[in-house]
């Protein structure tokens, strides 16, 4: 079973069978995986909260099939992703999710 552990001062002695370092994509299917076979594992990451800017755009059909096999659906992925209508424009920014300077649609 997965378990959420926030960071404290304090030492505190946790065990599991597997430890995964790191909630990005890999790490977090593995811990789906791990869930889905009944072995225990924790994660660790370093960071507080999810990224501010974007860290994928595109997502191969692999990688969907995928996600549906540990449960996570196409719909839920692509309400997460831009507007379909967007993928066509080529923009320039001050900063990946900062002010646009310009678009151009493809
Ligand atoms: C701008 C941008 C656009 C991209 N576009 C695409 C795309 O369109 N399609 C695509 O398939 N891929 C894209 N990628 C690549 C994709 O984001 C990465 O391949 C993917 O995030 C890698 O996943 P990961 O789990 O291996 O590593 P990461 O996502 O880097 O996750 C690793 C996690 O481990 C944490 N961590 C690292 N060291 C420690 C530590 N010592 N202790 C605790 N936590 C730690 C990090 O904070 C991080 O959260 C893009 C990346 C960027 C930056």
């Amino acid at each position: 079973m997965m378990r959420p552990h926030t960071g404290t001062q304090t030492m505190e002695e946790l065990r599991t069978e597997v430890l995964i370092v790191g909630a990005g994509p890999v790490g977090l299917a593995m811990a789906l995986m791990l869930e889905k076979l009944g072995i225990d594992c924790m994660i660790v990451e370093r960071r507080e909260g999810l990224h501010d800017s974007p860290q994928a755009h595109v997502i191969s059909s692999r990688s969907l099939e995928i996600c549906r096999a540990l449960g996570i659906d196409d719909a839920t992925i692509r309400s997460a992703g831009p507007d379909p209508a967007d993928t066509r424009n080529v923009r320039w920014v001050d900063r990946l999710i900062g002010r646009d300077l310009g678009v151009f649609s493809l």
